[in-house]
């Protein structure tokens, strides 16, 4: 049987902190299955630089000289974690049957990269990495991704729970995945999507090895947002229920209004009137805004912009280095 050839894709935003450790554990787990002959010696670690400003690139491009299982890809700015493992699993679908995504901070547990492989190895395309246990997190990270959960689930988007992007493509699910056209990536909504034999593999998540996250809450937010706005129109339609309402409690006023006005007991009504129309004001303001998450989705999609651009390509080159050679 032909050996697997693997891939591990490795977003890389200003990691000049964890780089030095995580790359010896990887390169590490690397040559280990390639000496047990699970893995090709072809196999390569591949590094997405995502626009950097620290010394990343320049540590990817040591690795690079020290041992041929490193290779590197440069954005020429920061597009954004989605698009750097777009961008890695596209490059790695062309040479590799198995592509492995994993943070460069390894908090995901990289002993399970193996056993991966060999699901990958016994029939399934698609091999997901579960986290069974968040305490690393901070309480407030786990509120959060809880509460996002829920609302996925409420609003019917197939998520896997406590599954990140770590995980193992086939080359063939991979390229299916470049079918997806849509630049406003959400990754671990469309996996589930693909279909394929899957199977869910269950670990512990770790603190960061070192350096900072790169996802403050602003971030965080705004990928929540993503992620509910590109699956599903849910949040349009509950303006609708709320309108609805609102004009029900409204109708209710109206009578109570008339009521007094006929039996002669009339208020100014001042008060009422603000309240409503400041309370009717806001419902709009969230509704119009709401739309407009949607049309800017639109609007950002027809565009058709790249989802990043690659200045340098250190796989590309190391090949036809070779074939020149
Ligand atoms: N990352 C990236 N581009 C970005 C932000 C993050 O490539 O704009 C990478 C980052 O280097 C890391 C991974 O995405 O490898 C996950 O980021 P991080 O560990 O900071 O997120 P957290 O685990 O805190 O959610
Ligand atoms: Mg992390």
């Amino acid at each position: 049987m032909k050996q697997t050839n693997l891939a591990i894709v490795v977003p890389c935003y200003n990691e000049e902190a964890v780089l030095p450790s995580s790359s010896k554990v990887l390169q590490k787990i690397m040559h280990d299955m390639i000496d047990n002959e699970q893995v090709s010696s072809e196999s390569k670690i591949l590094f997405v630089n995502d626009g950097s400003k620290d010394k990343t690139w320049e540590l990817i491009k040591d690795l690079e000289a020290e041992d041929t299982v490193f290779t590197g890809l440069k954005f020429s700015r920061n597009f954004g974690h989605q698009n750097a493992l777009m961008a890695g699993m596209k490059v790695a679908g062309d040479f590799a049957d198995a592509i492995i995504t994993i943070d460069a901070d390894l908090q995901d547990d990289e002993n399970l990269i193996p056993k991966m492989v060999e699901s990958f190895q016994n029939g399934h395309e698609v091999v997901l990495g579960v986290r069974n246990d968040r305490s690393s997190d901070s309480s407030f990270k786990r509120w959060t991704a809880e509460t996002f959960y829920k609302i996925m689930h409420q609003i019917g988007v197939q998520l896997v729970p406590d599954h990140a992007d770590f995980r193992l493509l086939g080359q063939r699910a991979v390229a299916t995945l470049m079918e997806y056209q849509e630049s406003n990536l959400f990754l671990r909504g469309i996996i589930p999507q693909l279909g394929y034999s899957s199977e869910k593999l269950y670990y512990q998540r770790k603190p960061r090895l070192a350096g900072e996250t790169k996802y403050p809450l602003k971030k965080m937010i705004s990928f929540a947002l993503d992620g509910i706005t590109s699956f599903s129109v849910a949040p349009i339609k509950a303006i609708m229920s709320l309108g609805v309402v609102v004009i029900v409690i409204s109708l209710i006023m109206m009578i109570y209004a008339l009521v007094r006005f006929f039996t002669g007991n009339v208020t100014n009504g001042w008060a009422s009137l603000m309240t409503s129309l400041w309370f009717l004001g806001g419902v709009q303001l969230v509704g119009i805004s709401i739309i407009g998450e949607y049309i800017g989705k639109i609007y950002s999609e027809v565009k058709h912009r790249p989802r990043y651009i690659i200045e340098t390509e250190d796989y590309s080159t190391t090949q036809s280095h070779k074939d020149n050679s």
